[in-house]
């Protein structure tokens, strides 16, 4: 055997809940999970070129950010506490970005992911072709789409719900890069990268174009990772456009079936949620951008109660700020509590398992990771419990570990990261890359960035460069 891990608080993510083992030991034999068990009986059964003592730690699948856009991750809190975030926001950004920006951003937004203990990204970006690179260096895994959409890229300068020109020209050349990913990437990194296919949203290219992309994710049977209802501009931009919301359009051009990964349905109603759940659709629910760009709470309890399956997505550095799954299940618990004035709604258990098992279901990969069971791939973090926010531990009768990992941990509590069988973090350190160098180089990158877009930033005119100028910020 390869590794050997003994002695943790074992949280397999196995059967209803949790799937807790005490004294729990994990096997790994190549890239795949061997055994799992109590470590009385495997340390018997087993020896391992590399033995982990895991005493007061917790040993649990990686966790899967199920929806993220790295490449934007150079505009980290320069869009917060304003209106428009899209258009007016991050908008005047844009055209700005150069590829190399893109990837440089990217680079670092992985390793912030990676250090909390994320090892699956669904990244949705442009230029993916080229991103993707970076997941093949780090060493983690990644479903990957290639953001498509039909409109001219200066989107800031019209005025807010102005009907988006489409321009055919710049749909046609994003899905060829969707299509390019696919040929060039799919299986790659030993299986760890797949691809799907990513329109942007209903509102952001034509109908046309659409179905065309429901054809590609058909013939390559992979799935489709889109925004839906994703704000009141995108249900906006569909009632000037076609007289009619995003759920009941999709519904109507046969995208609603398990195929779709649908993002946020932050102004789906509940009727519209429940209708997404029960077509087989999965949601992914991202708590802290939401809240902050929108102020909202999209209806992810009404979307559970009507039996869909649910994921956590950190969305991106300019919103959430922050591409830890920690903080995502936090925010959703607390989130949907106060939304409901209800303590019981969403338990602790209950988002760990949308952060793990439940996560990997709705990006259809449960039967690769999200929990502990041999033959799945060795994806698991390991996380120290001895850490002041963590304590005290109490095992009997007692048991607080998992409420703690939800409201407590912070993500610095991962010490050791394995992804598909190799160890890419080991004590806090990533192994694969030079973190201070990926560090500077997305520095250098934002700083160039900010100099080219000041001009346009600037005549943005939003709340957030009035507080620049006020000096707030
Ligand atoms: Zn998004």
């Amino acid at each position: 055997m390869d590794i050997l891990i003994k002695n943790a608080f074992l949280l397999t993510m196995e059967g209803p809940g949790v799937g807790l083992i005490e004294d729990g030991a994990v096997v790994v034999k190549g890239n795949l999970i061997h055994d799992v068990g109590s470590t009385d009986e495997l340390t018997r059964k087993y020896k391992a070129h590399r033995t982990i003592d895991s005493k007061g730690k917790v040993v649990m699948p990686g966790l899967i950010d199920g929806h993220i856009h790295t490449g934007l991750a150079l505009l980290r809190g320069m869009a917060q506490d304003t209106y428009h975030w899209l258009q007016k926001g991050i908008g005047p950004f844009k055209p700005h970005f150069t590829r190399d920006d893109i990837v440089k951003g990217s680079m670092m937004n992985i390793l912030e992911g990676l250090k909390a203990g994320t090892t699956t990204f669904c990244d949705y970006d442009y230029p993916m072709t080229e991103i993707a690179h970076n997941y093949l260096k780090i060493g983690v895994r990644a479903r990957l789409a290639a953001t498509m959409n039909e409109f001219p890229p200066d989107l800031h300068r019209l005025n807010i719900g102005e009907l988006y020109p489409f321009d055919p020209s710049i749909g046609e050349h994003m899905l060829q890069e969707n299509v390019r990913l696919m040929e060039e990437w799919h299986e790659r990194g030993n299986g760890r990268i797949t691809c799907v296919f990513g329109p942007q949203g209903p509102d952001m290219m034509s109908r046309e174009l659409m179905l065309e992309v429901k054809n590609l994710a058909e013939k390559y049977e992979t799935k489709i990772h889109m925004h839906v209802a994703q704000g009141d501009r995108e249900i906006d931009q569909m009632m000037k456009r076609y007289n009619k919301r995003s759920v009941e359009f999709l519904d109507e051009i046969g995208y609603l079936n398990e195929r779709l990964m649908a993002v946020h349905l932050t102004e789906a109603t509940r009727e519209e949620a429940e209708l997404v759940a029960r077509r087989g659709a999965s949601m992914l629910y991202c708590a802290g951008s939401i809240g902050i760009i929108d102020g909202l709470v999209p209806p992810v309890m009404e979307f559970l109660n009507a039996g869909g399956t649910a994921g956590l997505g950190t969305d991106q550095a300019p919103g959430n700020n922050c591409s830890n799954m920690f903080n995502e299940m936090k925010f959703a618990a607390i989130l949907n509590k106060v939304k409901k004035s209800d303590p019981t709604v969403m338990p602790a258990w209950k988002v760990l398992r949308m952060a793990t098992i439940e996560g990997a279901r709705a990006i259809g990969l449960e039967k690769e990771i999200g929990s502990l069971k041999p033959g799945k791939k060795a994806d698991l973090i390991i996380v120290n419990l001895k850490e002041p926010g963590l304590c005290p531990v109490i095992t009997h009768p007692v048991r607080n570990i998992v409420p703690n990992l939800v409201y407590s941990a912070r993500g610095h509590e991962v010490e050791t990261v394995i992804v598909d069988g190799s160890i890419v973090v080991e004590n806090r350190k990533v192994l694969t890359v030079e973190e201070e160098k990926v560090v500077y180089q997305a520095q250098k990158a934002a700083e160039g960035l900010a100099a080219r877009a000041a001009e346009d930033f600037m005549k943005s005119g939003t709340k957030t460069v009035n507080m620049m100028e006020k000096g707030y910020l």
